[in-house]
């Protein structure tokens, strides 16, 4: 099987898994046992994992909370700061391209009264294809603007998002802004002494750590403002009573782990993955005529490396797959396999629906190689002319 599906998930890298398995037999102390040697020194590796994740991200270490993934990150980061008790603001904006993660809680806020902004973002024939319309956007956010929530890179089309800007508006109405950063983090540079975001999400397991670890960050870098968070999971008060429950230091170490790789990596992984993105596309175009991309172009700065989503003529994407077995791609978003309706992502691209059920994401990762590539451009030349 080549695995071309890195936004999904990626592998654990070998020297995560490493680093965490002591801590998971060995070291197996609860961190909040501190009244013996075993809680303490879990205590203290976890510590110190939290302020490397912090540094690399450039807020402070208590500006970072430890999640089972970005799902659970985007509903306290979105439900946190607008269900808080002294939360006035009662209205929401978003893109209509996010995670359902994002898009559900939303809607959630929405039943319950809140007021709703869906910004929409520039169609396929447009120069910044994918991007949000920073127009609308300007004329949503005002006064009564709790929370901005917009993507930092999108899990389908792989196109990133103006974040400074979209900050700088929504800071001006005096409302918080929060990132789904899970397809950015430990693959782009997210810097928030340098991108003034308040809230930021993310998954271990898109930068090569395990699955079901995850963060969330309560303030930016600077200037830091007041984040209110209305805790979800109650209980045992870990985490500033934001986050209840027994940490789990080999995960905490893992997510560090990782993301000191990935950002170590980044720039001769993006290298690397870029040159397999341009090596599949270059092989996709050549064996199948009238193949299109789907979102911004591949020399654009504002496109993930690695990510590749296209269309096909006249063959819907599941049946592709169906016919390439050996290669493991997705259609349509892959997070939500379940849903058979067309990618919403797509869509708010301006791609009719039929053209969505034709696209595919490829999503190459660190793992793989050229090798790879070449046998994949192979099978799925022959898989569209089995179907064409
Ligand atoms: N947001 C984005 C942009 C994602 O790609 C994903 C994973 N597909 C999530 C949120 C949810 O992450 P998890 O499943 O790890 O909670």
């Amino acid at each position: 099987m080549i695995y071309l599906d890195n936004h999904a998930t990626t592998p654990c890298d070998p020297r995560v898994a490493q680093q965490m398995m002591p801590w998971l037999v060995e070291h197996f102390g609860n961190p909040h046992s501190t009244s013996h040697e075993m809680g303490r020194q879990a205590k203290s590796a976890m510590d110190a994992a939290l302020a490397s994740v912090a540094s690399q991200l450039a807020v402070a270490a208590d500006a970072v909370l430890i999640t089972s993934g970005a799902t659970e990150s985007n509903n306290l980061a979105i439900d946190g700061v607008c269900r808080h008790p002294r939360q006035r603001r009662r209205h929401v904006v978003t893109s209509t391209i996010e995670h359902p993660a994002v898009l559900d809680v939303v809607a959630r806020l929405e039943k319950d009264g809140f007021r709703v902004t869906r910004v929409p973002v520039h169609p396929q024939d447009h120069p910044l294809a994918g991007q949000i319309d920073l127009e609308p956007l300007a004329a949503a956010v005002d006064d009564d603007t709790a929370l901005v929530s917009v993507h930092w890179a999108n899990n389908e089309i792989g196109v990133i998002q103006p974040m400074s800007q979209i900050a700088a508006l929504a800071h001006q109405a005096g409302a918080l802004v929060h990132s789904d950063a899970t397809q950015a983090v430990g693959r782009i540079a997210v810097d928030l002494q340098r991108v003034d975001v308040d809230l930021i999400s993310a998954s271990a397991h898109k930068f090569y750590g395990p699955k079901g670890v995850g963060l969330l960050t309560t303030a930016g870098g600077v200037p830091r403002r007041r984040v209110r968070l209305k805790p979800m999971i109650v209980g045992g008060g870990q985490q500033r009573n934001l986050r209840s429950g027994t940490m789990a230091p080999a995960n905490v170490i893992a997510l560090a782990t990782a993301l000191d790789l990935a950002v170590a990596e980044s720039s001769q992984v993006a290298r690397r993955v870029g040159e397999l993105q341009l090596r599949l596309w270059d092989g996709l175009q050549q064996g199948i005529d009238g193949i299109c991309l789907n979102g911004p172009t591949l020399e654009s700065s504002m496109r993930l490396e690695g990510n590749l989503n296209c269309r096909l003529p006249g063959i819907e994407g599941e049946s592709w797959m169906a016919a390439c077995s050996e290669v493991a791609f997705s259609s349509g978003s892959a997070c939500s396999s379940v849903d058979a309706k067309p990618s919403h992502v797509l869509t708010g691209l301006g791609l009719s629906e039929s053209e969505a059920r034709r696209s595919v994401r490829f999503g190459i990762g660190k793992f793989n190689t050229s090798e790879q590539i070449d046998r994949a451009i192979e099978i799925l030349v022959a898989g569209y002319r089995s179907l064409a």
